[in-house]
């Protein structure tokens, strides 16, 4: 099968072309050295199939001339066939987990294949995850099941859509092989269908890559890796730094640097508390140096909105890694970034002043984000007390984030017989239950809403304005759970009307899609899948 199929794709591999290798060739597991990766190929599976497949992104990519023949192509994706020019590894990382240095991590199942570069020449890598063990695979199996595999594809892709900033999804394939796992860490291991997504990224790089060099003491190889990596996603930057002729200069290029790595981080962190993202697990080897979502575990989607919750069940008892906890641990992890690139860098008094910026970067971010969700254009009519007191009103009662938001635009501040507490009735969880209490505070609230929007000229637009940040249609947690029950079943019409209304998550919902709109059911409540989920995947 190997080179038997043109595929008429150029492949760039500049990772592995620009960076040391791991010197041995062998696939098994081992600590790895004074390297940034490992070659490895991945490990044939009996029956690839592909569930979906992102057309858009393909063509985006340039890569039509691998549309022409499916079955071909799912040997591609599955990773039985290496394209000529494709020069796949696994890289060498390491990472904080859950608040403690882990050591070497890597990716123990994704297998980058290449990179495709495409009209706009921007450089785009292919990666299989769940292709197969690699030198980082720790034991495990280097393989992915059917259920997280498509979690990743439905949400990455959704992310894209709704705006934030994320690795996208091509494909998702079945293998034909069981995988075994456990899936409620309960001592009861099973066997589900396997499956490969190959996700689609221009940079793979984590915060981890320069922790493991880093923790090793390789500075020349930090220092390789860190102009690699500026040379490579950052041309202004890469610039500067060609013309750096002396050391000062090049570290004014690692400041800008790390600077822009902390913007880009914590903008996404705004970005997933406007739609209510959860990721689950922002170890520090699931961070990319880009500002992108990635590595899709057991994320979740708030529904009733609540800053302490959490999906993860592995961090059910800190909850580290909780809906409003995201901010403080994005800048826990640039600290730990900051500690790695340090020995290049050599200034630690800059690289601290940076760092002490973020909580007021953050907060003004997060505060403008807020505004526009409340339909304000001009800052001065929406006091920050607004926004503090919307956070406790959400919280009095169990109340759908998404539907809220959504709903809030059809207030009008013109009409006093307008009441927010009966416009907002189908967010609400427990509908007719509203206590005294809670009318009076969504009065309370009211008055000081309809005052600043009073203030606010062009109240016309407002309302699609609040549209195009609020969306109607997130992946919720049951959504993907129904779309994964009936893959597993062999029906894929779920997970692809859902695709279909996630691709477009602002629109006005119709009577075919208004399913997709609407709060978790009750069944869902404590459905696995639907609510927690497990890191097992
Ligand atoms: P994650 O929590 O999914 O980000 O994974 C943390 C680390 O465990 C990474 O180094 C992964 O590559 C590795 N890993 C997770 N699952 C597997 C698996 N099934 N086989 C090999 N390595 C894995
Ligand atoms: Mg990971």
């Amino acid at each position: 099968m190997a080179g038997m199929f043109n595929s008429g794709v150029v492949f760039a591999n500049r990772f592995t072309q620009a960076l040391p290798a791991d010197s041995i060739v062998e696939n098994y597991c081992r600590q790895v050295r004074s390297a940034a990766f490992s070659r490895v190929r991945p490990t044939n599976v009996s029956k690839p199939q592909i569930l979906a497949l992102n057309e858009d992104l393909a063509i985006e990519l340039g890569l039509t001339g691998l549309l022409a023949d499916s079955t071909a192509l799912a040997q591609v994706l599955a990773g039985n066939n290496v394209l000529s020019g494709m020069d796949p590894y696994a890289m060498a990382y390491g990472g904080h987990q859950f608040g403690n240095w882990a050591g070497q991590l890597g990716d123990g199942r994704a297998i980058n294949l290449g990179e495709v570069v495409d009209a706009q020449n921007v450089h785009w890598t292919l990666q299989l995850k769940g292709a197969g063990p690699t030198p980082y695979s720790r034991h495990a199996d280097g393989r992915a099941v059917l259920r997280s595999s498509l979690r990743e594809y439905l949400c990455s892709e959704a992310m894209f859509h709704l705006g934030v900033p994320t690795t996208r999804a091509l494909s998702l394939v079945t293998t034909g092989d069981k995988v075994v796992r456990d899936m409620f860490y309960d001592g009861n291991p099973a066997a589900e269908p396997g499956a490969i997504v190959c996700r689609v990224s221009r940079s793979f790089v984590r915060f981890g890559n320069f922790e493991l060099p880093a923790s090793r003491g390789e500075n020349d190889l930090l220092r390789t890796l860190l102009n690699f990596v500026i040379k490579s996603d950052w041309k202004d930057l890469a610039h500067q730094l060609n013309n750096a002729a002396s050391e000062k200069t090049a570290t004014d290029v690692y400041l800008e640097w790390f600077q822009r790595v902390c913007r880009l981080t914590q903008t996404m962190v705004v970005q997933w508390m406007r739609v209510g993202f959860v990721h689950g697990v922002m170890n520090t080897d699931n961070m990319s140096v880009l500002g992108l979502t990635m590595d899709y575990g057991p994320y979740g989607w708030v529904d009733d909105y609540n800053p302490d919750w959490t999906p993860n069940t592995t961090d059910e008892a800190n909850r580290r890694y909780r809906f409003g906890n995201q901010a403080a641990i994005a800048r826990w992890n640039l600290y730990q970034l900051a500690n790695a690139i340090y020995p290049v860098v050599k200034d630690a008094k800059s690289l601290q002043a940076i760092l002490d910026k973020l909580p007021g970067e953050y907060e003004r971010e997060y505060t403008d984000m807020m505004r526009l969700k409340l339909g304000f254009r001009q800052a001065h009519n929406c006091p920050v007390s607004l926004i503090d007191d919307l956070q406790t009103l959400l919280c009095l009662q169990p109340t759908d984030m998404t539907l809220f938001f959504r709903l809030l635009s059809g207030f009008d501040p013109q009409n006093p017989e307008c009441r927010l507490s009966e416009l907002l009735q189908p967010a609400f969880y427990d509908a007719g239950e509203t206590s005294t209490q809670t009318l009076r505070s969504y009065q309370v609230w009211e008055t000081a809403y309809r005052h600043g929007l009073l203030q606010e000229s062009g109240d016309q637009q407002r309302r699609s304005l609040m549209n195009s940040v609020n969306p109607a249609f997130v992946p919720r947690n049951y959504l993907a759970q129904q779309a994964i029950d009936a893959a597993e079943a062999a029906d894929l019409s779920v997970l692809n009307e859902l695709l279909a209304t996630l691709g477009n998550p602002y629109q006005e919902p119709v009577p075919t899609n208004q399913h997709f709109g609407s709060k978790r059911p009750d069944w869902a409540v404590n459905k696995a899948g639907c609510s927690m989920l497990s890191c097992s995947s």
